[in-house]
């Protein structure tokens, strides 16, 4: 079956986010990790998802994985591209949101695209092109802090015309035209178009203008943004005589094995909802320091958790706060201790999988990505929602898996305990 929406998503848990947003409105999505080979069976959902780990690859290796992305999901079919990133627009001063979007604009032979990362039910919200995390400028969130994509301006005009090729290519659509609905923003795309502006970031408060906004776009071959946005898509395909299905998300399959939560994401929410598991259930902290001493942290945590899990769901964790985060990364600066926790905790998700896990929640984006590699898992289902933007999701091969990755600052405090407890049976 030909897909009609393609989507590249720079994460694992941004990508899941999108699937489950156009599932709860009336798109069901497949999502594939990666680029899939040319023996994968086409698609079976109106839409597809292509997950892949490029918000902080080297910026031509994030846009040749887009691209190549982008030209998979033409040939199945898709007729509008949605590149997704993070609500919180995490990237840097190089990219990779700005890189990767020309390349997609260059590639579909498009003039225009909007930068829409506003999720109003998480708390993201964009205001004369500044994004706010709840009542907080970006650069005054906990994003300030993050290890890899420290989020210091929250003018999204002037961050993201820093990531583009050509000077002033950035523009905005601000939201007293956002709120005269879709009539009004086609028109600002059009003029901003003719200005030669290849992008307009695009205010947004609530979800009356993530859906008005979503119908403006009908027309455009590439939107990029936050899941939230894509809200409003399916409507124009439906109304497009397209899309008919209705189908809900995948129930949760009953599946015998041992859960894990494993959290590499020292987000602010991960923070609280580590705290919270852990003094109900056993937990195992990942200290960077040892690992960068080359001491085997992963034989450790694998040997507790094999005698902890026989009895319930276990926590392993390298979650920390800021101070701490900034002490691991002295020796080695941000990007090898991140890769270097990340593959620890790949390890201990590999070994851990041959020891019986089956039911997994993983915390962080680059985490995510991580424990998706080292488990050999190449499509995902997407099940109920556990909260906004966290979905369970099932993996059918290389075997039976139930899976939920959540974004970093996802989440309430109770969320892992949430998510066990709706797997059947409990955990
Ligand atoms: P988020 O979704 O919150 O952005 P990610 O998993 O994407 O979470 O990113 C967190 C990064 O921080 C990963 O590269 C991870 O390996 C790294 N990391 C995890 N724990 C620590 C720590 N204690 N010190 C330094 N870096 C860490």
């Amino acid at each position: 079956m030909s897909i009609l929406l393609g989507a590249i998503g720079d994460d694992i848990t941004g990508s899941t986010d999108l699937a489950l947003m156009l599932g709860n409105n009336g798109m069901p999505a497949i999502q594939y990790i990666g680029v899939p080979p040319e023996s994968t069976p086409d698609p079976d959902t109106p839409a597809a998802v292509v997950a892949l780990k490029s918000r902080t690859a080297p910026p031509e290796e994030a846009v040749a994985q887009s691209v190549a992305a982008c030209q998979w999901l033409v040939g199945k079919g898709a007729r509008q591209i949605f590149f997704k990133y993070c609500s919180t627009f995490d990237s840097t001063e190089k990219g990779n949101i700005g890189p990767v979007a020309e390349a997609l604009l260059d590639e579909l032979g498009a003039a225009i695209t909007i930068a829409c990362p506003a999720f109003p039910a998480n708390a993201r919200t964009v205001y004369q092109g500044h994004l706010f995390v709840g009542d907080l400028l970006l650069c005054d969130s906990g994003m300030r802090h993050h290890p890899l994509t420290p989020m210091t301006d929250p003018n999204l005009v002037r961050f993201l015309n820093r990531q583009v090729r050509s000077a002033d290519a950035v523009g905005l659509v601000p939201w007293p035209v956002v709120r005269l609905g879709s009539a009004a923003i086609r028109e600002r795309l059009q003029q901003l178009s003719l200005q030669g502006r290849r992008f307009a970031v695009i205010d947004a408060l609530c979800d009356r203008d993530l859906l008005d906004i979503g119908e403006a776009c009908a027309e455009l071959k590439l939107i990029t943004g936050g899941s939230g946005v894509a809200m409003g898509l399916p409507a124009n395909f439906r109304k497009a005589g397209l899309l008919s299905r209705t189908d809900g998300p995948a129930e949760i399959p009953s599946i015998q094995g041992a859960a894990a939560v494993l959290a590499g994401s020292c987000s602010a929410a991960t923070r609280k909802q580590v705290h919270h598991m852990a003094r109900t259930h056993p937990a195992f902290r990942i200290d960077p320091l040892e690992l960068l001493d080359g001491r085997p942290v992963a034989d450790r945590a694998v040997a507790w958790a094999i005698g902890a899990m026989r009895k319930g769901p276990i926590l392993i964790f390298s979650t920390d706060d800021p101070e701490a985060v900034v002490r691991a990364q002295a020796h080695f600066g941000p990007e090898r201790t991140g890769k270097i926790v990340e593959n620890a905790l790949a390890e201990i998700a590999r070994r851990l999988h041959q020891a019986g896990v089956k039911k997994w929640i993983v915390a962080g984006g680059e985490t995510s990505g991580a424990v998706v590699e080292a488990l050999g898992i190449q499509s995902l289902r997407i099940g109920p929602e556990i909260e906004p933007g966290v979905p369970w999701t099932f993996s059918p091969a290389p075997e039976a898996l139930c899976l939920a990755f959540k974004s970093g600052n996802f989440g309430t405090e109770g969320f892992f305990e949430k998510a066990l407890g709706m797997l059947p049976g409990g955990a």
